[in-house]
């Protein structure tokens, strides 16, 4: 099955040059102007109704010794959180193949970890061998890399790494003292210089600006290559985290910042993320119309809930939203999984009676 993509006689250009006064005015627009121009951008590259879909597994829960503010599993909050080991290799595994089962088509795996430690690498390599075997697209998360670590995950056959800016160089420090912001961006280098795939975005909702907001999507955008995927979180706060009490930030400033983002973004896939379980069905729509085009499916996103997969594809059946393919290899096989999944709620529709 192909898709369709509507290009626009003007193609945007993807720019690496942007300065904070446009950003701005980006965001400043009349709400509707600025939807309408992101869903413009969105049509030239992408198919407006197909979403991609990830699923992602915390291989290593809790006590990290990094000090996100935001974050349950910063061994410097007490939240309650389970700590976990590192998995088994063979779970990972299984839990890949009930992921690729439901329809999801990349696999991505969370460590909180300060850096994968000379123990541990081994064993994070044969995840990534036995995961990319299954033909799912894989993507890590393990904290900061060295060069020979970057290297030995692309000789592994990892795709994505996922290591997120969260905020603007200057607010970072608000939220993060263990780790630099430069740190942050040496390890995305690292990556790029591996070959791999990056993902990276950031939070709304920690008390950052706007101004913030429209610098942490400059770093992104003035990458000499902008990453791939880019994750806009809403905070999810927790209890025991010192941004339980964070102020709730206006849902249309956040489908704001994913249509910014489209826009600068342009051939990235921008990820509704974290914190999508407190939207309502029409708040998601809302932002797949703004350009985000990648969600977490299934299972649970790292520590916090995530939709469950049924609730999510009856969303997609009422939206006429069909999941993305694989970029490469697409697999009839996996991609009649997905087909069937979508199918089989459909038929369900036939009984949902709108007035109950
Ligand atoms: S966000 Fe990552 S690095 Fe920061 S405390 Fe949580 S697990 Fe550790």
């Amino acid at each position: 099955m192909t898709a369709t993509v509507h290009v626009l006689p003007n193609t945007p250009a993807t720019r690496h040059d942007w300065r904070l006064a446009e950003v701005l005015a980006l965001f400043a627009q009349p709400f509707n102007d600025l939807l309408f121009q992101a869903q413009s951008v969105h049509r030239a590259y992408f198919d407006a109704n197909r979403v991609q879909v990830s699923t992602l597994l915390s291989i290593k829960t809790g006590a990290c010794p990094e000090d996100c503010k935001y974050c349950p599993q910063s061994g410097h909050y007490n939240t309650g959180l389970e700590r976990e080991k590192l998995m088994q290799v063979q779970q990972v595994i299984e839990a890949a193949k009930r992921a690729k089962d439901i329809g999801s088509t990349r696999f991505c795996m969370g460590a909180a970890w300060k850096h994968p430690s000379g123990k541990d690498f081994p064993y994070v390599l044969e995840m990534v061998k036995g995961v990319k075997a299954l033909g799912m697209e894989t993507c890590m998360t393990l904290g900061k890399l060295s060069r020979s670590q970057s290297e030995a995950l692309a000789t592994a056959g990892l795709d994505y790494y996922n290591h997120n800016l969260d905020t603007s160089p200057e607010f970072y420090g608000n939220i993060i003292t263990t780790r630099t912001y430069s740190e942050r961006l040496q390890t995305l280098a690292y990556v790029r210089d591996a070959g791999m795939k990056i993902c990276c975005g950031g939070i709304l909702g920690m008390g950052e600006s706007t101004d913030d907001r429209a610098k942490l999507l400059m770093q992104l955008a003035n990458l000499p290559q902008h990453p791939e995927s880019v994750p806009i979180n809403m905070l999810v706060k927790v209890q025991g985290t010192p941004l339980e009490n964070a102020e709730e930030v206006d849902p249309f400033d956040f489908i704001r910042m994913l249509a910014v983002a489209r826009i600068m973004l342009p051939k990235s896939h921008v990820r509704l993320s974290a914190g999508r379980e407190q939207m309502n069905e029409q708040m998601q729509a809302l932002a797949f119309f703004a350009g985000a085009n990648s969600i977490f499916y299934g299972e649970k996103l790292l520590t916090t809930d995530n939709p469950q997969a049924e609730k999510d594809l009856a969303l997609f059946a009422r939206l006429g939203i069909k999941p993305e393919e694989r970029e490469e290899h697409a697999d009839e096989v996996h991609q009649g999984a997905i087909e069937q999944a979508l199918l089989a709620q459909q038929n369900e529709r036939l009984f949902y009676n709108a007035a109950a």
